[in-house]
C-alpha cells in the first residue's frame, strides 16, 4: 500500500518577550504585573511573556499572576547553590519564590560588578540546575562597535558565557548592544541580523543541532513602534524590554504590537 504523504504544518513562531524591571518596583508595582496577567488571560497572545523583577517582589508577583500565562523571573542569581554569600540569592531560592526564569550577565552587572564570562557561565549553569531558564546577555560598547570589533567581542562573550552543557535544558541568549540600552539609538535591521546570524553560528558550533533553536532575543530601546520590525529580523526569537516594561499599558502595547 502506498504511504500517505504527511502534511507538515508550519511551526508557529512564538517569540519570547521579557520585561526587565531592573532596580525598580515597590509593592505597588505588583498591580502592573497583575494587569499584564489579566490581559493575557482575556486575550491570549502568540508569545511567551515574562517579567524579570527584583528578588524582593518575586514571591508577591508569582502569587498575583498565578494561573495566568505570565512568567515571573529574577534579574540575577549566585553561581553556588547555598552558603556564606551575604546578600546573594540562589537559583533554588528564586524558584522557591515562584520564578521560572532569570537574567544573567546583564551589561549593567558586567560593568558595575566586573562580572566575567566565566562567572556568567557558572550563573547560567546554576540557574539550569535549579530549574530556571537563564537568559544570558551579551553586547558590545559603542567604542567596540565603532572600532569594528562588535562581532568579535559579542561572539567571544557568547562562547564564554553560555552554559558549559545544556543537556536539552532551555536557555536563551539576549543580544543587547550597550549603546542601545536605556533610550539610545536602536541598531539597524542589518546590524541586528548580522549579529544574530553570528550568534546562531556560535550556538550551533557549541551545542550542535539544539543550538539551532536556542532563542536569541534582541534588547535595547525596544518599544511599541520598533518591536514588530525587530521581531521580523532573521534569527530574532524575542525581545528584552527594560524601561518600557515598567508600565503594564506600555508593556502590553509592545506585546500586542509583536503579534
Ligand atoms: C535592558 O537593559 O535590558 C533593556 C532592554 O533596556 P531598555 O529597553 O530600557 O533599553
Amino acid at each position: 500500500m502506498p504511504l500517505k504523504p504527511v502534511r507538515l504544518e508550519p511551526i508557529a513562531f512564538c517569540p519570547l518577550l521579557v520585561g526587565n524591571w531592573k532596580m525598580n518596583g515597590l509593592g505597588s508595582a505588583v498591580a502592573e504585573a497583575r494587569e499584564v496577567a489579566e490581559a493575557l488571560r482575556a486575550e491570549p497572545v502568540r508569545a511567551r511573556v515574562a517579567i524579570c523583577a527584583p528578588a524582593t517582589l518575586i514571591e508577591r508577583l508569582a502569587r498575583a499572576v498565578k494561573g495566568s500565562a505570565l512568567i515571573i523571573g529574577g534579574e540575577d542569581v549566585h553561581p553556588e547553590a547555598s552558603g556564606a554569600f551575604t546578600g546573594d540569592v540562589s537559583a533554588a531560592m528564586l524558584a522557591d519564590a515562584g520564578a521560572r526564569m532569570v537574567i544573567v550577565g546583564h551589561s549593567e552587572r558586567r560593568q558595575a560588578y566586573g562580572e566575567t564570562n566565566a562567572l556568567v557561565a557558572h550563573k547560567a549553569m546554576a540557574a539550569l540546575r535549579g530549574g530556571l531558564e537563564p537568559i544570558i546577555c551579551v553586547g558590545e560598547t559603542l567604542a567596540e562597535r565603532e572600532g569594528g570589533h562588535a562581532l568579535d567581542v559579542v561572539c567571544r562573550q557568547a562562547r564564554g558565557s553560555a552554559p558549559l552543557a545544556s543537556d536539552g535544558m532551555a536557555f536563551s541568549l539576549a543580544y543587547e548592544p550597550i549603546w542601545a540600552i536605556g533610550g539610545g539609538q536602536i541598531p539597524t535591521r542589518n546590524q541586528i541580523e548580522e549579529m544574530h546570524g553570528a550568534l546562531r553560528e556560535v550556538l550551533i558550533e557549541m551545542f550542535g543541532v539544539p543550538g539551532g533553536v536556542v532563542p536569541i532575543l534582541y534588547g535595547g530601546s525596544v518599544d511599541q513602534g520598533s518591536v514588530a520590525n525587530v521581531l521580523k529580523a532573521r534569527e530574532v526569537g524575542g525581545a528584552l524590554i527594560g524601561r518600557a516594561s515598567l508600565s503594564a499599558t506600555e508593556f502590553l502595547s509592545i506585546v500586542r504590537a509583536a503579534e
